[in-house]
């Protein structure tokens, strides 16, 4: 992948970690997580640290990514032969290093172990989420490509759904929806595709089976493509020939909970204010006790990211914030429903970006 942002919002974005560096008195700062050091250094390589000190930052990799580390970054490059921690080592001795500050919630036990036997006289300072907290608000050409994921996904899911038979599988469809994402460009799926039928749509999380998705019962869909390292996110759930009135009226309920939550996005509001406009809705209907996660989450170089859209996250929201909206209730014995859109937070309140409707679709 070719980064289409040029190389001066890369040396923006470590400018940015300037003042978090001066709070944890750190004169260097070292990331080895891969979305971290991609958005730092524009590498999209799977071995990379990157090394960011006054005035230098440099990237390190292994001999494989060569020719692509100096194609997609504008750091100084280092192709180390051995552990990438050790050739730190080498290079904070060379320049003096006296602190290094180091992501504490992304480094394993054993990676901090061997960073400090190769940094015996550097003080290891640790820092949590620094770059995360970066992450949060995208930039115009992040959001570009957040949409570019956002539609590819939609139109993924419109062919794959074209191609329904009856007689399919759980991971049957899965893997139509796999396929049609990758002819359409994207590099991979953003996480793994959730298909439930029947029963199993009461799973949040249900792994594809070789279950036939039967008629008269509810089909759970939940997709992300990842294209050019960002991800989309989108659940739908649709129905295969009648479904009963209970169910119906559940469905009623979980897209005007989701209707609600999507009308409290805006710059200002409280992540919880978002989380409390969706169970509102749910509890007038007697289903909130069957909302058993958070309403959303942030996305983007990772499925999974800052804010989290749920009860007890003080976060407010800003403009440039990208988040899923996903109420839904799940009863055993009956089935779940749940409603997923990726949604921008704008300037004014917010943009839905997810194309794909919401009213009940009978295939
Ligand atoms: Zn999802
Ligand atoms: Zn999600």
């Amino acid at each position: 992948m070719q980064h289409t942002n040029g190389h001066s919002e890369f040396a923006e974005r470590r400018a940015r970690l300037e003042p978090t560096l001066a709070e944890a008195r750190a004169n260097a700062f070292l990331t080895t997580a891969r979305p971290n050091v991609h958005y730092l250094s524009g590498f999209t390589g799977s071995n990379g640290a990157v090394l960011i000190l006054p005035g230098r930052v440099i990237l390190f990799t292994d001999p494989r990514y060569a020719t692509q580390a100096p194609q997609q970054s504008d750091c100084e490059v280092v192709v180390a032969k051995g552990p990438l921690l050790a050739e730190v080592g080498k290079w904070a001795r060379r320049l003096k290093l006296r602190s290094l500050a180091f992501e504490q919630n992304r480094i394993s036990f054993e990676e901090f172990t061997q960073l400090r036997s190769v940094l015996k006289n550097v003080r290891l300072k640790p820092v949590n989420g620094c770059v995360e907290a970066l992450r949060m608000r995208k930039s115009a050409s992040e959001i570009g490509t957040i949409k570019a994921s956002v539609r590819l996904n939609s139109i993924a899911l419109e062919q794959a759904l074209e191609q329904f038979q009856p007689d399919m599988t759980e991971v049957d469809l899965a893997a139509e929806i796999e396929y049609r994402m990758r002819l359409l460009g994207a590099d991979g799926t953003a996480f793994e595709t959730i298909v439930a039928s029947g029963e199993r749509t009461a799973l949040p999380h249900a792994h594809p089976t070789n279950h036939p998705i039967q008629r008269n019962q509810l089909l759970l869909v939940d997709m992300g493509a990842s294209v050019a390292g960002y991800a989309s996110d989108m659940t739908r759930t649709h129905a295969l020939g009648k479904l009963n009135a209970k169910t119906r009226r559940m469905y009623k309920a979980v897209l005007e909970s989701q209707l609600a939550a999507i009308e409290a996005v805006k710059p200002g509001a409280s992540c919880t204010a978002v989380d409390r406009a969706a169970r509102t809705v749910l509890r007038e209907y007697g289903l909130e006790k069957y909302f058993i996660h958070s309403t959303g989450h942030g996305l983007g170089l990772e499925i999974h990211e800052g804010p989290r859209v749920g009860r007890k996250e003080k976060t407010k929201l800003e403009p440039g914030m990208v988040i899923t909206i996903e109420p839904g209730v799940y009863q055993e014995g009956l089935g779940g429903i749940r409603i997923e859109d990726t949604v921008l937070v704008s300037e004014r309140g917010h943009e839905v970006l997810t194309p794909t409707g919401k009213e009940l679709v009978v295939l």
